[in-house]
């Protein structure tokens, strides 16, 4: 077995961020991955001339000019702009919650004041208390009207428990706008690379040496003995045996069909946001990319709960979690040769920015 400066466990974009800069500098590396593909969750592939995103709806978008140069590097960026709709019942709203959303709901709306004078007569029912759960939270936000539709449904349903013992904080990341933008996000930069993301993680990793159909565990004690350092990008709670016991993610099943029509529902997303259809939402992947292929490609998302063996898509960072985390944390801490990072190694929701962002630090740390 040959000797490395670094082994990294998983192919995804926190490794590639990493591995990219050490090829550049001259080190030796290898990347292990379990799946029979690289790029983690990012991963594109081509079919009938469209880029699918295998594991979810992928949109780049970042407030960082430096991260977007980087990114540049490896791919052309279009102009999409996320504008999801939300389907409820057959009906269909703009998100995220706008002025075309208050006035779809409200037709006698029409103005920001009169939407703004609505939103405080239903928040009134809050009579002035600091929300303690992500119901109150979204009825102090945007009303009971817009909560009753386009939120309570699509919540339970993404995370298998009712959105009073959801904390507040997960709605937080929804823009509530008195203007009539159907943007998603409020970053400066967005777009999604023209021909996939794959290609942007073949390009990091082009000075490494890459094993696919490797799990780190078949083989843990070899890994660990032919590298200075390991980065490692798996669930931490594995690493350590669950010795603490286990942390909870959330899964995702992904129903994907070929469709023989060229345009299924007009837009990259839309929401299910009703309690009964199972799905949270469906993709349709060549308008990301604006496609004008005869065929179509679509994704239902279903929302599942986890158990081993099972695809780890979210981290559930409840206090329970969040408690087991920091005790693998506190063993973590204490290996010299091994970082954990990504978004299985440090347990939490990371954007792909915030991926490039935290990969960059433990760069500086290993002095690269
Ligand atoms: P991953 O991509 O998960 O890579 C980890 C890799 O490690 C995987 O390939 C895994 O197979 C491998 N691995 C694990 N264990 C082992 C082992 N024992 N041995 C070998 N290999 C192993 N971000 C955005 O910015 N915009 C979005 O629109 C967006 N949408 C998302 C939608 C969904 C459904 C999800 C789940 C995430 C989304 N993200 C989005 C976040 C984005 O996917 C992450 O920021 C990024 O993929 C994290 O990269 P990573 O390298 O940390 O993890
Ligand atoms: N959300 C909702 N209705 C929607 C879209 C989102 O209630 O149509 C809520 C839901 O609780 C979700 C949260 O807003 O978990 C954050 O949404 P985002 O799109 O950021 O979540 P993602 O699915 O991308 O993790």
């Amino acid at each position: 077995m040959q000797h490395y400066d670094y082994i990294f466990v998983g192919a995804g974009l926190f490794s590639a961020t990493i591995a990219h800069e050490a090829a550049k500098r001259g080190k030796k590396c290898l990347v292990i991955e379990k799946r029979s593909h690289i790029a983690g969750n990012i991963y594109t592939q081509n079919r009938e001339g469209i880029n699918v995103h295998e594991y979810g709806a992928h949109i780049f978008h970042t407030d960082s000019k430096k991260i977007w140069d980087f990114v540049n590097q490896f791919a052309t960026f279009n102009r999409y702009t996320n504008c999801p709709m939300a389907n409820y019942k057959g009906s269909l709203y703009n998100l995220p919650f706008n002025m075309n959303t208050f006035n779809k709901i409200w037709p006698d709306v029409v103005t920001p004041e009169q939407a703004q004078k609505r939103i405080a007569e239903q928040a009134a029912e809050m009579k002035g208390k600091t929300p303690q759960n992500l119901e109150e939270q979204a009825i102090s936000l945007v009303g009971r009207d817009i909560y009753e539709r386009l939120i309570k449904g699509y919540t339970q349903k993404q995370w298998g428990r009712p959105c009073t013992a959801l904390p507040a904080s997960i709605i937080k990341r929804l823009p509530v706008r008195l203007t009539f933008d159907n943007n998603y996000f409020n970053d400066a930069y967005q777009g999604i690379p023209v021909g996939g993301y794959t290609q942007i993680i073949e390009k990091m990793l082009s000075g490494c040496e890459v094993l696919l159909n490797t799990d780190f565990f078949d083989e843990k004690e070899k890994w660990l003995s032919s590298a200075d350092k390991i980065i490692y990008t798996g669930t931490i709670d594995r690493f350590f045996d669950y010795s603490q016991g286990e942390l909870e993610y959330r899964s995702l099943r992904f129903e994907t069909e070929t469709l023989d029509t060229p345009n299924f529902q007009g837009n990259a997303v839309i929401n299910y946001t009703d309690a009964d259809t199972p799905f949270t939402r469906i993709i349709e992947h060549k308008h990301f990319e604006f496609g004008t292929q005869p065929k179509t490609i679509i994704t239902r998302e279903y929302p599942a709960k986890w158990k081993q063996g099972d695809e780890p898509y979210y981290a559930v960072n409840d206090e329970k979690n969040t408690a087991l985390y920091k005790k693998y944390e506190e063993l973590a801490a204490k290996q010299d040769k091994v970082i954990f990072g990504g978004r299985l190694g440090l347990y939490r929701y990371f954007d792909m920015d915030d991926t490039i962002e935290a990969a960059w630090k433990v760069c500086k740390t290993l002095g690269l």
